[in-house]
């Protein structure tokens, strides 16, 4: 892990949020090379979500909601992590993972009185991860809501908060009936939404994986309840293939089942990832029955209720919620990628073998010398046309193996350079007109022709 994070700063990935002031506990920034690695993932899921299914349809609603609709779903009463407090060096911490990390099934939406039982039975094999002490607080339920101030002008938080979404799927879940009324979707079908999401996350651990500011890609799928099993496990096989079609290793990727379900839900299963840490949630696939439309519809008095054009019946649908944040897919990704390798006889390069499609910069094109003005200019001439259709870079900063290393450091697939050779000035006057393009994964380089540079990178 300590290595991945700091490829991912050195290389301009991820830096830790306002650094110059010290960070800011579980808030991170994209880098110039982050920005487009998270782009690619975001334009992936959404192609296979809303592109590639003819009866799903984008959104993208405000961060901002009315209050009361955080009351409807659960989360103003009931959206907590258990925290406890080290008395000796005063780390706070999840009393569900801790319990976890010794082999105990607990999670955070077992009762205060529940865990702290757990957590009584257990105290002697539970140390804190930060002084390793074994002298806690009991578990308190802790709100994961984020407050503000907006449009509240009294000067008083607590009076009327409003909240910073803590999910992005209630802004779909207010938004069904705007959609019906106004595409031309029929149960059942799905809405999905990008978009950021905020939560008083208690441990600020782990990098990327948990953070306070991030962003979910979820997709809220609607269906008839005499459907919603067949439906569920219909989105279980999609979602879990969608992660090997983007070139996720297989054996780094398993199924998790919930035993402990929130009363409403009817099933709940996890994608689980091996992160450097190992095994955690990177997706969620839950059959949620008619609980959002339901409450939503007690709270704001609209009916949300579906009247089928064919039959005439009325219900209200249910939902399969497939939900996966931005940035645990980033890590994974990044994960997935991250390769030592040794080359020659003591030394190793470091290569992010992305898939294809995800790599930030897919060519990078280089002059042999950077002091030759024939050679620039063919360069440049060349890295005009591949721009137009990969995402390219220029590079002609020291030499043409650390720009090999700095490449490879960053994922790019492909490196093309332009040597005398090209411009007619080498000794094989054959070669002229002609490129290297060098391979990441195998490094092996080849000569082509300039014409077919085109077509052989976009095969
Ligand atoms: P966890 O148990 O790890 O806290 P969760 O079960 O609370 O996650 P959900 O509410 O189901 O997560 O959110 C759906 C997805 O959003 C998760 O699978 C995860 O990929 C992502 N996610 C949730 N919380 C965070 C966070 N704090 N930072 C980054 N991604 C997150």
């Amino acid at each position: 892990m300590e290595k991945i994070i700091s490829l991912a700063k050195r290389r301009g990935f991820v830096f830790p949020s306002s650094e110059i002031y010290g960070g800011f506990a579980a808030v991170y920034d994209f880098g110039p090379y982050g920005v487009e690695l998270a782009k690619n993932i975001r334009e992936a899921w959404w192609k296979a979500m809303v592109y590639d299914h003819e009866n799903i349809v984008g959104l993208d609603s405000a961060i901002f909601m009315h209050p009361r609709v955080w009351e409807a779903s659960g989360h103003v009463g009931g959206f907590s992590d258990p925290l406890a407090e080290c008395r000796n060096c005063h780390a706070r911490v999840r009393v569900d993972h801790l319990l976890e990390e010794v082999g105990v099934l607990a999670d955070e939406k077992m009762t205060e009185v529940e865990i702290n039982k757990l957590f009584a039975e257990n105290r002697e094999k539970i140390i804190c991860p930060k002084c390793g002490k074994k002298d806690f607080t009991e578990a308190k339920s802790f709100n994961l809501l984020v407050q503000s101030n907006l449009g509240n002008f009294t000067g008083d938080w607590n009076k009327e908060p409003t909240y910073l979404r803590g999910e992005t799927c209630q802004g779909i879940y207010v938004n069904f009936k705007n959609v019906l009324d106004s595409s031309r979707v029929k149960v059942p079908f799905g809405i999905a939404q990008i978009g950021k999401a905020f939560r008083n996350e208690i441990t600020a651990r782990q990098f990327i994986f948990r953070k306070r500011e991030f962003e979910q890609m979820e997709m809220q799928y609607f269906v008839h309840p005499s459907t919603a099993e067949a439906t569920y496990e219909e989105w279980r096989a999609k979602r879990f293939q969608y992660y090997l079609d983007l070139g996720i290793k297989k054996e780094n990727l398993r199924w998790h089942q919930h035993e402990n379900l929130v009363f409403y839900a009817k099933a709940a299963w996890d994608i689980e990832y091996n992160f450097p840490f190992g095994f955690k949630e990177l997706e969620g696939v839950h059959n949620r029955s008619d609980y959002d439309l339901t409450q939503h519809s007690k709270f704001s008095g609209v009916d949300l209720s579906y009247r089928d054009p064919q039959t005439n019946e009325k219900y209200i649908p249910w939902i399969v919620e497939t939900s996966v944040g931005l940035d645990r897919t980033f890590l994974a990704v990044l994960t997935d990628a991250y390769t030592e390798e040794k080359v020659g006889e003591d030394d190793t390069r470091i290569v992010l073998k992305f898939p294809k499609k995800l790599a930030p910069v897919q060519v990078a094109v280089f002059p042999l010398l950077k002091n030759k003005p024939e050679l620039v200019e063919k360069a440049r001439e060349i890295y005009q046309a591949l721009k137009q259709d990969f995402r390219s870079e220029f590079d002609d900063n020291g030499n043409v193996g650390k720009r090999y290393r700095r490449q490879d450091e960053i994922g790019t697939p492909y490196c093309v350079t332009i040597d005398f050779d090209t411009i007619g000035q080498g000794e094989d006057k054959s070669l002229e007109g002609t490129v290297t393009v060098r391979d990441r994964d195998t490094m092996e380089q080849k000569r082509v022709k300039i014409e077919d540079l085109q077509n052989i990178l976009n095969q």
